[in-house]
């Protein structure tokens, strides 16, 4: 967990290298789905473009869909799911389910205008994106700390949060991660 540009993309990847397990990126699944013109990828689209949610119902399916596949059963690392408290629960839920255990949710915090900045680079950058403009970073910004930073507390509360300072070096916050899994 963390707000746009902490880096959760790239640190979940080297995660996932590292401890030989899949990364789901929720976010990367929704640009796949556009890329194909899917059902959910045509109403994901509206949403994503202006730098809004996209609803928790079709997030919450097609992350229930992609969890229960084979690669799943070993372990997983999510970036940017979930993003809301039902979504939250709703994890929980298919946690359950699959008679699994969350080992941690990992909140990686970073003064907000060296974020927008970060941003703003990779818009200018080969991995741009076509929502890295300045207006809908601002909403992501925004929509992150109203729906998403209240999770923290979830998370807080259940005793599961563990806190990572997302600036520094990639190789330094991977270790940092590292470090907190195992203690
Ligand atoms: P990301 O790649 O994680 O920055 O996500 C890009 C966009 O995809 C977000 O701004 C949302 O519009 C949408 N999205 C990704 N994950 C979720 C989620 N868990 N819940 C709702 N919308 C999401």
């Amino acid at each position: 967990m963390g707000p746009p540009g902490v880096g959760k993309g790239t640190q979940a990847e080297r995660l996932g290298n590292y401890f030989s397990i899949i990364h789901l990126s929720s976010g990367a699944i929704l640009r796949n789905e556009i890329s194909k013109r899917t059902e959910l990828g045509i109403k994901a689209k509206q949403f994503m473009d202006v730098g809004k949610l996209v609803p928790d119902d079709l997030l919450l399916n097609m992350m229930e869909n992609r969890l229960v596949q084979k690669d799943c059963t070993k372990g997983y690392i999510l970036d940017g799911f979930p993003r809301t408290i039902r979504q939250a629960e709703g994890l929980e839920q298919i946690l359950i389910n699959q008679d699994q255990e969350l080992r941690g949710a990992i909140n990686l915090f970073a003064d907000e205008d060296a974020l927008i900045q970060r941003l703003i680079l990779r818009g200018q950058s080969s991995r741009r994106r076509s929502d890295d403009t300045p207006d809908v970073i601002k909403n992501r910004q925004r929509v992150y700390w109203q729906q998403t930073a209240p999770l923290l507390d979830f998370y807080r509360s259940r005793k599961q949060l563990l806190k990572v300072n997302g600036l520094g070096s990639i190789e330094i916050i991977t270790q940092r991660i590292i470090d907190v899994l195992n203690e």
